[in-house]
């Protein structure tokens, strides 16, 4: 059911002409006014300031507002005859009473709700004026969650990075002549019909309340106010009080202070409550930890896995070296990574190095690299067979020069010096090409 009841009417005058109130006019002082009501503190998380003001037509303050951190609330009585201001009081006291101790807000707004009923029973047994009600709209801030539990006409705004945003949705006529387009904004605050409530607490057993969770950071304002503020003062002018005043009581100061020179029209509460500590740092230093040691982690992973290929690599790596004078076939590379051999030593040999011609000496010496153990071990073998093969021409070339001496023995001796020992090997011979490796490789196969 809807229920639709106006607000207190009173002897302001309907005024047609929009009231202005630009920051930096000679806006009316707030301090020492009758009947005002303060509050101001702040906590670990969270700084505040709030003032309710009766206004300048009224003649008592319906208003009421909670403040006890991190919960916050301000409801707007109505009823007449101060019974209004028996209902805000309720309403207050029992979402006091009934709030969670988290940013719930499906609790939040379960607590709205028991100040329903408990708004309802009070006028039942004689509290206030029957018809009684309120509105409420009430936030309950933990770090950076804030909940939200709201029914009526009072508001929500969220200041953040210098830009206000409303977060409640107004149950009023006027709101719903907006939602369809045929008024503005600011239309609304001016309309005959603006206090005309849609939703409010004492008048329907089984209203709702609307309930929802934000985030918030530090550095963002939250301002709560009844009508009597958003009815004086455009939202514009209300960014651009909460942005310059410096701490919330003083935001709530100018706040009221602009409603009261705009008119004062109706009661005028504000509620002013500074981010200070959204407890994501905390969480953002975990974040940092957390990605160190993932950064490790991965930088280890890599590492594991470049050696893991560098292994591999080394592995199927072979060459033929210099073993302290004899030829050796070896795994790896011929070189050291931070003092560490890259080879081993995986077979010896007894074909001797200086046997061997000087620039494949020097080739061993640096390692020739072969495709595979069985390549270096054939090269091992084609050396031997070399070596050998030279001693024997060499032999023989001395058998057939001492054979060639003896035969022209006499005249001939002085020019018959024996030949000297045949070359070495061949160098280019000697150096096993992978290609002629691989035939023989093969050939031997075959
Ligand atoms: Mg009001």
């Amino acid at each position: 059911m809807i229920w639709r009841g106006r607000k207190r009417q009173t002897t302001e005058p309907e005024s047609s002409v929009e009231p202005v109130n630009v920051p930096g006019r000679n806006e009316m002082p707030v301090e020492n006014r009758a009947g005002a009501d303060t509050s101001t503190g702040s906590s670990e998380y969270l700084s505040w300031g709030a003032r309710s003001d009766v206004g300048l037509v009224r003649a008592h303050n319906e208003d009421a507002f909670l403040v006890r951190s991190p919960l916050f609330a301000v409801c707007d009585g109505m009823g007449g005859h101060a019974a209004g201001e028996v209902a805000s009081k309720i309403a207050v006291d029992t979402i006091g009473a009934n709030a969670p101790d988290h940013a719930d807000d499906v609790v939040l707004g379960a607590a709205v709700e028991a100040a329903n009923a408990a708004v309802l029973e009070g006028a039942a047994a004689g509290q206030g004026k029957p018809g009684m009600g309120c509105t409420a709209t009430c936030v309950l801030i933990e770090k950076n969650k804030m909940a939200v539990a709201h029914v009526g006409d009072s508001r929500v705004y969220l200041l953040h990075d210098g830009a206000l945003v409303r977060v409640t949705h107004d149950h009023s006529y006027v709101e719903e002549l907006v939602d369809a387009g045929e008024i503005t904004a600011d239309e609304a605050r001016i309309h005959p019909s603006r206090s005309i409530i849609t939703r409010a607490l004492g008048s329907d057993p089984d209203m709702y309340a609307d309930h929802f969770t934000l985030d918030v950071s530090a550095g963002d304002r939250v301002v709560i106010c009844s009508d009597g503020l958003s009815s004086m003062v455009s939202d514009k002018d209300i960014e651009e009080l909460s942005v310059s005043s410096a701490t919330p009581q003083a935001a709530a100061n100018n706040l009221v202070s602009a409603a009261l020179t705009a008119g004062g029209h109706d009661n005028v509460t504000v509620v002013v409550v500074d981010i200070v500590e959204d407890g994501l740092a905390e969480v953002h230093r975990a974040r940092r930890r957390h990605g160190i040691i993932a950064f490790a982690v991965a930088a280890l992973v890599a590492l594991v896995a470049v050696g893991a290929g560098l292994g591999a690599i080394l592995r199927s790596s072979w060459y033929v070296g210099n073993n302290n004078g004899t030829v050796g076939v070896y795994r790896g590379v011929n070189d050291t990574l931070l003092g560490f051999p890259l080879y081993e030593l995986c077979d010896t040999s007894s074909v001797e190095v200086q046997n061997l011609p000087e620039a494949v000496q020097h080739q061993l010496d640096e390692g020739i690299g072969v495709p595979s153990e069985e390549i270096a071990l054939n090269t091992v073998e084609q050396y031997r067979d070399q070596i050998t093969a030279e001693q024997d021409k060499a032999a023989l070339a001395a058998t057939e020069a001492q054979n060639s001496a003896d035969t022209s023995q006499g005249d001939q001796a002085g020019s018959s010096a024996p030949a000297e020992a045949a070359p070495a090997v061949d160098a280019q011979a000697a150096v096993p090409q992978s290609g002629q490796a691989e035939q023989g490789k093969q050939g031997a196969g075959e």
